[in-house]
């Protein structure tokens, strides 16, 4: 093809890279933190009962109804509830609202969520990446040492680690942090068992925290995110996305969304389920000699004796179980898994007991 068909912008890309979805036979899927339970049946219902005549109007652009029942559940108002496609999306528009590529860098973990430094390119922004401590915990105090810098991000818990930091530590950080700058606490992850921020929000206009449907909620193929923040942020958001999109969140996605937020108790009975099923595998794999990060997620970050971490994701592969892998410098020995069933995490260790136990 030409390349003058083609952006220097475009050309300057360097897309993420998402864990595989292979379509050649059935896995056991460990790789992308999808959560192994379904949506709440009340969700499976209105699936069934949705208009599809519906379907010929333009969804509600605002996504009012939704961004009302989730200032319900997080004790906010509407205008400090943002939705987006997934929290990918709302993550994508944050970057653009709040981070000034003329003010410094984006500052982030050194090992953390792969997009953050996608988003920076696609931004044009600088970023820098500030050391973790030795056990592989989030410094916050790594933040407060930068004096030049345009924001900061960081998972709560993080990723891949699974480590999280509490609240007050947090708050904390907050309260001697520059406030001309906007914090977002990527918070993914945050219902199997770290503490939210989102009750920090009115204290900290400067705080935006972001959630997903994608994990607690077993939502990920519906594209569903929001944030929370103080009206401000929560416009700009809106600006940014009425330049974008006017209409991102279709009209079954906030249907169903409802649902899912009716229905705490199933999801709560979920998220037990998940966290006694990682205790169960973090245990046996410790008894095995691996060395496994304390985790606060729906994942392990973990090693292997001797074994290095891409040998154990093609040797698991070979077996129809996806793991996730990571080359790069720091993390090489560990592999990501996500807590599925206790049925799949018993196939996991059966299968390594059968791949490496003399
Ligand atoms: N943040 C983190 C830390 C993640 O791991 C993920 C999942 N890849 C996301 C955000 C995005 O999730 P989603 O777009 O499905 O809401």
């Amino acid at each position: 093809m030409n390349p003058a068909l083609v952006s220097a912008r475009a050309r300057g890309l360097t897309p993420y890279t998402p864990g595989e979805q292979p379509q050649d036979k059935t896995y056991i899927k460990l790789n992308t933190n999808e959560n192994p339970y379904p949506p709440a049946p009340a969700v499976q219902t209105q699936l069934r009962e949705s208009i599809a005549e519906e379907l010929r109007l333009y969804p509600d652009p605002n996504s009012t109804q939704l961004r009302e029942a989730l200032a319900g559940h997080y004790q906010l108002t509407p205008e400090e509830v943002f939705v987006g496609n997934g929290s990918d999306e709302v993550l994508s528009f944050a970057f653009y609202a709040f981070f000034d590529p003329h003010n410094g860098p984006v500052l982030f973990p050194a090992h953390t969520y792969s997009f953050y430094p996608v988003y920076c390119t696609y931004y044009g922004l600088e970023y820098r990446k500030i050391p973790m401590g030795e056990d592989f915990s989030v410094r916050l105090s790594g933040f407060s040492e930068q004096d030049t810098f345009s924001g900061v991000i960081f998972p709560n818990p993080n990723a891949p680690t699974g480590i999280a930091i509490s609240r007050e530590q947090i708050a904390a950080f907050l309260g001697s942090a520059r406030s001309d700058r906007v914090y977002v606490i990527d918070e993914a992850y945050v219902d199997f068992g770290a503490e939210s921020c989102s009750g920090l929000v009115r204290e900290f206009p400067n705080l935006l925290v972001v959630h997903t449907f994608s994990k607690s909620r077993s939502l990920a193929g519906l594209r569903l995110g929001f944030a929370l923040g103080n009206p401000e942020l929560i416009a700009t958001l809106f600006t940014v996305k009425d330049s974008f999109n006017s209409y991102p969140l279709n009209r079954l996605s906030q249907q169903l969304a409802l649902r899912a937020l009716e229905n705490k108790s199933y999801y709560e009975k979920m998220q037990e389920k998940i966290i006694e099923t990682r205790e169960r595998t973090v245990d046996r794999l410790r008894t095995r000699g691996w060395n496994v990060l304390p985790s606060s997620a729906n994942f392990i970050f973990a090693s292997a004796p001797g074994i290095d971490g891409g040998t154990l994701y093609s040797d698991l592969k070979q077996r129809g179980i996806l793991v996730r892998h990571f080359n790069h410098t720091g993390i090489k020995e560990f592999v990501r898994i996500t807590i599925g069933t206790d049925e799949q995490m018993d196939r996991l260790l059966a299968d390594l007991d059968a791949l490496y136990s003399k």
